[in-house]
């Protein structure tokens, strides 16, 4: 075991605390349980980790939460972490998601899973101050089959600057080694490429955010108490049934559909768990009468992949959600209750950094 390294700041308990923000399915779970581990075992700190889910199901939100003390201390706290030294977001989408920047310290440290600019990530999380990183923890992943949880470690020990990298590794690595060894070079990989990638800026102080949705949540959950809690069983960030964006309870992957591949087996529909495959009337190859797919409505699409696993010919290929798919759904964006409108994009990449090819089809 190492020297434990000194916290770099404290909160009046004396703990160094992080906060995950998550969707189901993202693995900011086992990320927590992975960097507790290396930071009580293997830097001798002492601390705690556990996590809030609620369904535990792919595309829930989830919160992961570690609390960290010097190792002479005892960790006697197992309330939530709501005013994180380090603040995590898996999924940009999350930005959209009521208190998931609440309680932050002028001074804490946020790192966000996007492919955006630095500048407009700060602005969408309407970010007072602190520290800014920025990471594609997603891209990451995907390039490595991975899951983004370990290219967020790898952002998380670059930007909190007192973690042991290699300490951080050895425990991804005992992690993987006995059930998936083949997972462990894959996952080392993308833990090195995001601590390299990973973009931080200072944030001067501005004042176009003071006021701004991060603040109040400041005093609103920090001095919670009998008189101020609230109510309870009430939804304080109701569904968004005008947009129909459910973006948020994706995991910034998705099956683009491929028609010209498809051979009609219907695995897909078989193995998904959300009953998201559309169907209808048409013809075969052979011009007989038959059920076509028309593909997946994203709409109520989380992400699992599964489909993709499953299909035989290829048909269904993994896509990371990108700025210009910013509604992959079906989303009832406006008009008559039926004018669904699907926002879709040609095969050229080339088209999509100059964001063209992009086009809106009426689909009824
Ligand atoms: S599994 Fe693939 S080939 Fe079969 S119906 Fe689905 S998309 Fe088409
Ligand atoms: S369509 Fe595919 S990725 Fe989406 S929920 Fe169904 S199986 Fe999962």
């Amino acid at each position: 075991m190492t020297t434990s390294p000194a916290l770099p700041k404290t909160n009046d308990l004396g703990f160094y605390e992080m906060r995950f923000e998550s969707v189901g399915g993202l693995g900011a779970n086992l990320a927590g349980q992975i960097l507790a581990e290396a930071l009580v075992l293997k830097q001798g700190l002492n601390g705690a980790h556990f996590s809030s889910y609620g369904s535990e199901k792919k595309g829930s939100p989830v919160k992961s939460y570690i609390r960290l003390c010097a190792p002479d201390r005892e960790v006697r706290s197992n309330s939530p972490i709501e005013r994180p030294h380090l603040l995590a977001i898996f999924h940009q989408c999350l930005l959209k998601t009521e208190g998931v920047t609440a309680g932050l310290f002028p001074d804490s440290i946020v790192l966000v899973n996007s492919t955006d600019p630095i500048d407009q990530v700060r602005y969408r999380a309407r970010l007072v101050s602190g520290t800014l990183g920025v990471v594609d923890a997603t891209g990451i992943a995907v390039e490595f089959n991975t899951r983004i949880n370990a290219a967020m470690l790898g952002a998380v020990c670059r930007v909190a600057g007192f973690i042991d990298a290699a300490a951080v590794k050895d425990a991804i690595a005992g992690s993987f080694q006995s059930k998936y060894p083949k997972l462990v070079d894959a996952n080392l990989k993308t833990f090195d490429r995001a601590y390299e990638k990973v973009q931080v800026k200072e944030l001067a102080a501005d004042a176009r955010f003071a006021g701004a949705p991060a603040e109040p949540h400041v005093s609103y959950y920090h001095a919670l108490g009998y008189a101020n809690a609230p109510v309870g069983g009430i939804i304080l960030n109701p569904g968004n049934t005008a947009h129909k964006d459910l973006s948020a309870s994706r995991q910034g992957i998705f099956p683009l559909f491929h028609r010209d591949r498809c051979i009609d087996c219907g695995l897909c529909t078989q193995t998904c768990p959300d009953y998201v495959f559309v169907w209808e009337k048409g013809r075969d190859k052979r011009s007989q009468p038959a059920m076509v797919l028309t593909g997946p409505n994203l709409q109520y699409c989380k992400g699992c992949l599964k489909c993709v696993r499953i299909c035989p010919v290829n048909a269904l290929t993994e896509e990371c959600e990108k700025p210009e798919f910013k509604y992959t759904a079906d989303a009832q964006l406006w008009g008559p209750p039926d004018a669904l409108i699907t926002m879709s994009r040609e095969g050229d990449p080339a088209k999509w950094a100059a964001d063209e090819g992009n086009y809106w089809h009426r689909v009824s």
